[in-house]
């Protein structure tokens, strides 16, 4: 028997997320935020000294503004939008390190068969939810086409499109990398114990004085409602939910996660959560899982080392990968 996230109950554990910050003979827990990325970035640390965990956070914010000049596509002088720009009609020169970001995406539509693609923009590009706007299917059948990760061409640092009309988005990954250089920055800086957060996708250094963080999953219909928390250290978890970046039209939800076999939201959860040891991984899985489904998707997880996962489908009822113990189960 499963069981539905509706009546699972476990809201209190937000409150002892927050009643975690102890005091110790000298060093505390510092906590700052940036609005980043199109998202809340929370840094969380360890640290004896206050003006030395606030110059590492600081690093931490700096890198995050770095990465969103670098990729976002909604700044004209990202490499991003470079790349959107030109790839159709020239191999665009990129840095090293978007490039490899870049390879790193291939790789995820490969294991996935596609489900994970960078190239959804082609369609994606179409949608804008604050406007509560979305393509004719006219406009869908015409670009759908140009969604295949095949036709992103990668080849000595250089990016070109095989096809018209095609058009990148990392926003399936982006955060994801970036909560892990920001872990490399704060353990270059010295950090021991820490938790950064950029939207759905966090990443722990370390422990919380010896125990495990209770990394709370937002309840994917009731606002400001952790569905179930999991304890983790020196590990990364990423959700992917329906309830962030939508709107309604008639009965159907339009949101942000695009199956780029149709162009449009995918529609078998309501949120996918993957915990694994980096985020760059957790954060482009638990996009391709929640495209996939409960299904399919954690056929995939299940075959993959050191990764689990949580998915809540679109009746409200919590599936688990095989290394998790389903509380529902018998014995
Ligand atoms: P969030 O951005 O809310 O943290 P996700 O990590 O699930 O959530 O990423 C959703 C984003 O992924 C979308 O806003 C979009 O930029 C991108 N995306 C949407 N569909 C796909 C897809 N099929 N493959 C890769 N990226 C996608
Ligand atoms: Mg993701």
């Amino acid at each position: 028997m499963r069981k539905s996230v509706v009546n699972t109950g476990y809201g209190w554990l937000a409150g002892l997320i927050m009643a975690g910050l102890a005091t110790h003979a000298g060093a505390d827990w510092y906590k700052q935020s940036l609005d980043v990325m199109g998202t809340r970035v929370n840094v969380e640390l360890w640290h004896s000294d206050p003006r030395q965990a606030e110059r590492c956070t600081d690093r931490v914010f700096a890198e995050m503004q770095r990465i969103d000049r670098l990729m976002s596509p909604y700044k004209e002088n990202s490499e991003v939008s470079r790349i959107n720009r030109l790839a159709a009609t020239e191999a665009v020169k990129v840095s090293a390190e978007l490039f490899s970001l870049l390879q790193k995406s291939i790789a995820f539509s490969e294991l996935s068969n596609g489900a994970f693609d960078i190239s959804f923009a082609s369609v994606g590009y179409y949608y804008d939810y604050r406007k509560k706007q979305q393509p004719s299917a006219q406009t869908i059948q015409q670009q759908l086409p140009a969604i295949n990760y095949k036709n992103l061409l990668l080849q000595q640092q250089t990016v070109r499109f095989a096809k018209p009309g095609m058009r990148i988005d990392l926003g399936g990954i982006a955060k994801g990398y970036a909560v892990d250089r920001s872990i490399l920055l704060l353990q270059q800086c010295g950090i021991q114990q820490a938790l950064v957060s950029a939207g759905g996708d966090s990443r722990i250094l370390g422990d919380h004085q010896g125990r495990p963080w209770m990394i709370g999953i937002q309840h994917p219909r009731q606002e400001q409602q952790i569905a179930l928390s999991i304890p983790l250290s020196d590990s990364a978890i990423s959700t992917s939910g329906d309830y962030e970046r939508y709107f309604l039209s008639g009965n159907e939800r339009i949101h942000h996660i695009i199956n780029p076999k149709t162009g449009t939201s995918a529609h078998t959860a309501w949120s996918a959560s993957v915990m694994g040891p980096d985020a760059t991984t957790t954060d482009a899985l638990s996009t391709t899982l929640f495209i996939l489904g409960p299904e399919q998707g954690l056929k995939l997880i299940n075959a993959l080392d050191e990764i689990e996962a949580v998915i809540i489908d679109a009746n409200g009822v919590v599936h688990y990968s095989s290394g998790l113990i389903d509380p529902a189960s018998p014995g």
